[in-house]
């Protein structure tokens, strides 16, 4: 790891290695005027108030100008993000940042008239504007996606009730943030040399769960989830109270479950939720063998929960360079067609990406942008096998905004959050696929199957068993019963003996790790991590076994932006989530890469 102190300053380094954002706005000056551009068009989006039923031609120009307003708002913001991004310190980017958000919050008010009086315009007329108005063509999709709303609109005075109350309702996950991120003390552990140090949210898995020496990982296990147990009525209060205002919503708007109400605003059906469910559940088996096999590696006696993340193959010595690593990106994409690597490629060459960490940037990595900018990327760029994935993984967000953006207009020219994942991780099955294809070296195959055997157990098996566990308790307060420390510490517990019971010494006090995953109060979140991979590694198994036709329905996904619903644009890529099948073949590679680690011991 390099230190802070050793970090180069925003200002050297060099050129080469940043992303152009030139190319958005050559200067500030510019961005300012862009600006005053937006701020001067509030005035016009207000007017149309109360205008939208009245014309198809009315209804047109307002969604006209407010995409337009939209459009502009977006390339400034992304803009001032990713310049603070570069240097966080920077007080001229906080500024601008600043004022950035809150116009997006000015327009997002004054524009909030739009679905309510969409949905005041009787479904009939709405149809007779379509059919009149040739432009409004455009926005067919985005008015069904309103229509869909209408049997879970309320009256207006209800409306408004509503509205009032989503501040009082967050009561409960505000208090989790506050006991979770400020009042709650971990203590302090032991690492491998005896010395005495600081355990942290942000330290517990790379610096403790994958610690090699069992006892540092015991220890910290027990100290983290220790102290959430001593916090466990308070902790089981704020998710009993999330659950609860998740059901009451889902209630108010006449909706037959909590689950339904939280898939519906991206019209997935909920069988793509119990599918998922079902199918995990049906594959265990696979992960017991592969806790058998990660058992046998470590050289354990018995396999503990606190044993599930050290690196079961031993660390590699692999260096790349982050010339080489383009190089080997754009070779494992080459199934996906000679020129989606030649866009590829310019997009190296354009400086979409900006490389090295310097002081003060942001940690981590992103794919980023909007309509009518590149899709740029903000790495950190370490040398690693890690950061090759990492690398894969943002390009493939970038070419999936970077082919959307060239085919669709504005208008549905993002993507929703369920397909967002599926062409970065899409990438990085590729990459495992070609490093295998192109090493002969043992320990960095296995190496690399350890990889992804971990992408799959803690994205599939993993948010799986949360996915589960959501679904169960707010079952539980649908059917009247009470969320209590021990009973949501009784359910968590027998889901974990469901899923690594056959093999793992399930410790008790597994069973209170509900109370640290922050994604509980997201609302039926985390389901789409397993969506996702699954979708990416289906579509993969079928570019790599089926070739051009497999690759055409593909690249036509990666194409379509928000054009359709998402689980259609995956229908017609060649996964149908409302089915077991992709879920299975997802599995079915993660068996076989158990497979291949064991053909190499
Ligand atoms: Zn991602």
């Amino acid at each position: 790891m390099t230190t802070t102190t050793a970090l180069p300053k925003r200002s050297e380094v060099k050129i080469d290695d940043t992303w152009n954002l030139e190319t958005i706005f050559p200067t500030v000056q510019e961005w300012e005027a862009g600006f005053s551009r937006v701020s001067e068009m509030l005035p016009a989006l207000a007017a149309f108030s109360g205008k939208l039923g009245e014309s198809g031609e009315s209804l047109l120009q307002a969604f006209t100008t407010r995409d337009t307003a939209l459009e502009q708002l977006g390339r400034l913001y992304a803009y001032a993000h990713m310049r603070l991004d570069e240097d966080t310190a920077n007080s001229t980017y906080q500024a601008l940042n600043e004022r950035i958000t809150t116009l997006y919050n000015e327009v997002s008010t004054t524009t909030a008239y739009f679905t309510p009086e969409v949905l005041a315009i009787p479904e009939e007329k709405l149809a007779a504007f379509l059919a009149e108005v040739p432009g409004l063509d455009l926005y067919r999709h985005v008015l069904d996606d309103i229509n869909r709303q209408r049997p879970h609109v309320l009256p207006s005075d209800m409306e408004a009730l509503l509205a009032l109350s989503a501040e009082a309702t967050d009561a409960a996950s505000r208090a989790y943030e506050m006991l979770n991120y400020a009042d709650m003390k971990l203590p302090p552990v032991h690492d491998e040399a005896g010395n005495e140090v600081p355990l942290t949210q942000g330290n517990y898995l790379a610096k403790f769960l994958e610690n090699q020496n069992q006892g540092v990982r015991r220890e910290a296990f027990y100290a983290m989830l220790g102290t959430y147990q001593n916090y466990s009525n308070t902790l089981a209060a704020t998710l009993a109270g999330q659950v609860k205002r998740d059901v009451f919503y889902a209630r108010a708007r006449h909706y037959p479950a909590a689950v339904a109400a939280a898939l519906d605003p991206n019209n997935i059906p909920v069988s793509v939720y119990d599918s998922l469910v079902s199918t995990v559940a049906g594959n265990l088996p696979k992960l017991h063998r592969y806790l058998a096999l990660r058992k046998r590696l470590l050289r354990l006696d018995t396999l503990h929960m606190y044993d599930l993340y050290v690196p079961m193959v031993p660390e590699i010595d692999y260096h790349v360079s982050f010339a080489e690593a383009k190089r080997q990106v754009a070779q494992a994409m080459l199934p996906l067609g000679k020129d989606y690597v030649d866009a590829l490629e310019q997009g190296f060459g354009a400086r979409w990406i900006d490389v090295y960490e310097n002081e003060g940037k942001r940690s981590g990595a992103y794919s980023s942008g909007t309509y009518g900018t590149a899709p740029f990327v903000l790495l950190n760029y370490q040398e690693s096998m890690d950061s090759m994935f990492t690398l894969a993984h943002e390009m493939g967000h970038s070419m999936h905004s970077y082919f959307t953006w060239q085919n669709q207009t504005f208008v549905y020219g993002n993507y929703t959050l369920f397909v967002a994942e599926v062409a970065s991780t899409l990438n990085e099955a590729l990459l495992t696929h070609y490093l295998l294809q192109n090493t002969e070296d043992r320990s960095l195959k296995m190496y690399i199957i350890n990889h992804a055997l971990e992408t799959f157990r803690t994205t599939l098996y993993r948010q799986t068993l949360f996915a589960e566990f959501e679904l169960e308790i707010h079952r539980r307060v649908e059917a009247g019963e009470a969320l209590t420390a021990e009973s949501l510490s009784s359910a968590y517990k027998t889901l974990n003996d469901k899923y690594y019971g056959a093999e793992v010494e399930v410790d008790d006090l597994i069973k209170i790790e509900w109370a640290r995953i922050p994604h509980f109060y997201y609302n039926f979140y985390v389901y789409q991590y397993a969506t996702g991979i699954s979708a990416s590694a289906a579509l993969a198994s079928q570019i790599v076994s089926e070739g051009q036709p497999a690759v055409e329905r593909y690249r036509r996904f990666l194409a379509s932006g928000s054009s359709d619903y998402s689980i259609a644009l995956l229908r017609y890529a060649g996964v149908d989530l409302s089915t077991p099948e992709p879920i299975q073949q997802a599995l079915d590679t993660f068996s076989h890469y158990l497979d291949q680690l064991e053909s190499l011991l």
